[in-house]
């Protein structure tokens, strides 16, 4: 079968010659509907987050069950599901409670399908478990393969602060891609805070307005923290979610927070931040969640079925996969980018 391989750094190669995996035990054997194209793909590719190790990228993945190995109960050839991606060993405390993002062992395993194990870039994919699954219903594997991380990680850096996110506040949004589009729409509805979103383009400025942003202030501009105080006031912005991560991003963050806010860094730029005790607001909680928890993709699962979210999708076939890396490299990827075999 086909498969989108990372050998190593800037090394991502279209191969033929991969053998269809045969699913045993509660291993689950899935047809790719559609694999995303995270950034996070470009952290590994390019910065080398994920070193030692060949295997097929892909961590967005939606498909229907093609095999099911001998124990897996519940699944049938055709069922249109999701690949929750952050697998952890399905046993201790946090994976008891759905939440494999933070598995007791993430520091002793591969953080998934993708991200150090094979992935969805290809025409088939194995799970390793059947818990690993969540059942989309009607909706179209290949519009849905985004909601297992753009989706699901804007969502639950959003519920973390819904009791914050009250009609008389704000909230920042920086960095409206992948992620930062489906989280417009989440905020919109499932809070009740005045938006404000930022980017680098008029292009993403104006696609912020279309998706339910009130306010837009280019993070460019020079005087971006005292264009977004002018419209918060006094009070400034109680919860600002950060999609990008670097330092100046962050920096724009402890400038725009309010008193006892928030501070989300879910982006994973790279940037520094050192403390100092005039550099934060009193009481702000800065946080850097990863992912969401099983439970939480389906809620937002929920929200898709209920047309409340949509993802902004452009298709491409796994053949086209270093053209659309080097699109997103470049910021031109409109919502996100979905490989589709
Ligand atoms: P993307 O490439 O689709 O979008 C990034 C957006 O940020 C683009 O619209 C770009 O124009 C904008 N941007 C770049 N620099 C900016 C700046 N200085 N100010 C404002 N906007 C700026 O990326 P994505 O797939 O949405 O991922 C966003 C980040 O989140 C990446 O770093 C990715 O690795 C990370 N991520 C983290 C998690 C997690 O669990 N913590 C999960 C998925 C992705
Ligand atoms: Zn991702
Ligand atoms: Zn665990």
């Amino acid at each position: 079968m086909k498969a989108v391989r990372f050998f190593g750094h800037k090394d991502v190669r279209v191969v033929n010659d991969i053998e269809r995996p045969v699913p045993k035990g509660d291993e689950v054997l899935l047809k790719i509907g559609g694999a995303g194209v995270c950034h996070s793909d470009l952290h590994i590719i390019d910065e080398g987050t994920v070193v030692g190790t060949v295997f097929t990228l892909g961590h967005e993945n939606a498909g229907w069950v093609e095999e099911i190995g001998e124990n897996v109960k519940g699944y049938k050839k055709g069922d249109a599901v999701l690949v929750y991606g952050p697998w952890g060993c399905g046993h201790c405390k946090p994976c008891q409670q759905s939440k494999e993002n933070y598995c007791d062992h993430q520091s002793e395993q591969a953080y998934g399908g993708g991200l150090g194990l094979d992935g969805g870039m290809a025409d088939y994919m194995l799970v390793p478990s059947s818990r690993l699954l969540v059942p989309i219903f009607d909706l179209d594997p290949v519009i849905a393969a985004p909601l297992t991380d753009a989706a699901l990680t804007p969502y639950s850096a959003i519920k973390r602060s819904l009791d914050k996110l009250m009609p008389d506040e704000f909230v920042v949004v920086i960095g409206v891609g992948g992620l930062g589009h489906v989280a417009l729409q989440i905020l919109r509805e499932i809070s009740g805070a005045a938006i404000i979103a930022c980017d680098v383009t008029e292009e993403k400025l104006a696609f912020a307005k279309e998706l339910g942003a009130d306010f837009t202030v280019n993070s460019k501009d020079a005087n971006a923290a005292e264009q977004i105080q002018n419209i918060t006031g006094i009070k400034k912005a109680r919860v600002v979610i950060d999609f990008v991560g670097a330092t100046s991003t962050i920096d724009l963050g402890t400038k725009v927070v309010s008193l006892d806010g928030d501070l989300t860094i879910v982006g994973l730029g790279g940037g520094n931040y050192q403390y100092s005790m005039n550099g934060l607001p009193f009481g702000v909680s800065m946080t850097n969640p990863y992912w969401g928890s099983r439970t939480e993709l389906m809620e937002v699962v929920g929200l898709a079925r209920q047309k409340k979210i949509h993802i902004e999708i452009e298709k491409h076939k796994l053949d086209d996969a270093n053209e659309v890396y080097e699109k997103m490299r470049q910021g031109k990827i409109k919502g996100r980018a979905v490989l589709v075999p």
